[in-house]
């Protein structure tokens, strides 16, 4: 396929029923009915396994390659894969598909060959619970019990800021101003809003705190500013960011947005959004200025791409393995063995307490760590603690053929816990490169072809 295609944006459209979700026999939605659900309690999904069971929930970045690398380094082990979806859509250079840059196939792949090329087994359910007593897991389909679980089921979205425990009020947002930040629908959603535009302010709102690759909504920002200029739009792009500059890569991603599009985007400082009027198009900003004094002020939007909060899976809490509000894993490092249970790890985006970016890179890093402890401990060799930090190495472009990338190293390092005990503690070290070119627009793809090979051998 040629990757320079361009003007794919109304074309690629029909793809969208490609992200329909079911699995055995009925919707593995969250949305099964409580007479399926209690038949599914007790049937069993697969029968006891003859040796060790690595089950893995989530058929994403992080679990992916760990289903991949126990079954290549412990071959008689049973690794089984439980995933929610019935297509594996990137997020990753997913926004350079939201303005038509590449068509749709770049972004998905079958869960399958990969699974019966590598030998592990991969089951289309939703999970609803785990048991770590019994250890067992739940899902829309039946349970499955394990002898260790790896969880990898990415995030969760937080509106409650917004709309306080009103769920309706929650989902409508999702739907009209949908963050894109969970591969499939959103970004399909989002997608057709930007067809439909017709100019106005596009709103793109970052959250507080910890969220899904840091970069995404600054990448996004630029390549939609882009698609307004190469397609006539009239369209402002407002970003209003919590933070002083974009983090990461700020110098790269406002000089992007000062020499390529001054006309178009809008970028806000210390400017958190904090109630969203659906009807009357309206946000509730809280603005900080240099004085530390907050004032709040109403933006209008005509569309927009409205991030909440981030947390967890749910998954994460129901396990009994995370820690604080928003839920995040809690792990001893460097293993992403869970503090609770050795036979419990976390990867991935709900990983919590590390100096790790959110990303896929890093997902795929954590997997190899959990695929080397598990199957060392299959093997009856001794735990391995001489862990091999995984990089991050992130790319954004910045229009159809530059980008900016930073890549990040981490060590571990001598310290104490806040008792005084001697603890293991991971540094990181970053590197940016804000000087956007063409070459490093060709190691997005590049990188990216890279990590599709790892995780599906093409
Ligand atoms: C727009 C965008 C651009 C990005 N660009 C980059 C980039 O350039 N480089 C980079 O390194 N990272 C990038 N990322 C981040 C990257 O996508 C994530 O960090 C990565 O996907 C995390 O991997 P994960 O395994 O934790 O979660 P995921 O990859 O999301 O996998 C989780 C899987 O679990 C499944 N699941 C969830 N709940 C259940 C359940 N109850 N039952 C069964 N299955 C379930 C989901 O369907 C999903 O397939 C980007 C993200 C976005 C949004």
């Amino acid at each position: 396929m040629d990757i320079s295609r361009r003007n794919l944006l109304k074309a690629s459209g029909l793809s969208v029923a490609a992200f329909a979700v079911t699995g055995c026999g009925v919707a593995a939605s969250a949305s099964v009915t409580p007479e399926i659900k209690s038949e599914a309690a007790v049937k069993k999904l697969m029968p006891k396994s003859t040796g060790k069971r690595v089950v893995i929930v989530g058929g994403g970045w992080g679990g992916l390659t760990a289903a991949r690398n126990v079954k290549k380094q412990a071959p008689d082990a049973e690794v089984v894969v439980l995933e929610k979806r019935a297509l594996f859509t990137s997020c990753p250079i997913s926004n350079e598909w939201l303005v038509g840059e590449i068509p749709l196939d770049f972004l998905t792949r079958d869960f399958f060959t990969a699974a019966k090329e590598y030998g592990y087994k991969m089951l289309q359910t939703t999970v609803t619970d785990i048991d770590r007593k019994s250890r067992t897991v739940a899902t829309t389909c039946g349970t499955i019990d394990y002898d260790y679980l790896i969880l990898s089921p990415g995030i969760r979205y937080d509106y409650s800021g917004w709309f306080g425990d009103d769920a309706q009020m929650a989902e409508r947002c999702r739907q009209e101003c949908p963050p894109a930040l969970m591969q499939g629908s959103e970004h399909a959603a989002l997608k057709k809003i930007l067809e439909d535009f017709e100019g106005g302010n596009f709103i793109i709102s970052i959250p507080d705190g910890a969220y899904r690759c840091p970069p995404a909504p600054y990448e996004r920002a630029a390549l939609i500013a882009n698609y307004f200029r190469k397609n006539d739009i009239d369209g402002k792009v407002i970003i209003l960011d919590p933070k002083d500059s974009p983090k990461p890569k700020g110098p790269g991603f406002m000089a992007a947005y000062k020499e390529l599009y001054a006309d178009i985007v809008e970028f806000h400082p210390n400017s958190s959004v904090k109630g969203v009027d659906l009807d009357k198009k309206e946000l509730k900003v809280a603005v900080t200025d240099a004085d530390l004094k907050t004032t709040m002020k109403i933006v209008k939007f005509d569309a927009a791409n409205l991030i909440p909060v981030n947390g967890a899976s749910e998954l994460i809490k129901k396990a009994g393995v995370s820690m604080g509000k928003a839920g995040w894993g809690s792990m001893k490092a460097p293993t992403f063995q869970t503090k609770a249970d050795d036979r419990v790890f976390v990867i991935g985006d709900s990983v919590g307490g590390y100096p790790y970016p959110k990303s896929g890179s890093i997902a795929n890093g954590q997997g190899y760590i959990v695929a080397d402890q598990i199957a060392s401990r299959i093997k009856g060799t001794k735990e391995i603690t001489n862990v091999t930090l995984p990089v991050n190495t992130c790319y954004s472009m910045v229009n159809d053929t530059e980008a900016i990338s930073i890549s990040a190293t981490f060590s571990l390092v001598d310290a104490k816990d806040p008792e005084g005990d001697p603890i293991k503690k991971i540094v990181g070290d970053k590197k940016a490169n804000n000087k956007r070119s063409a070459a490093l627009g060709k190691g997005t793809h590049n990188w990216y072809q890279g990590m599709m090979t790892d995780l599906f051998g093409a």
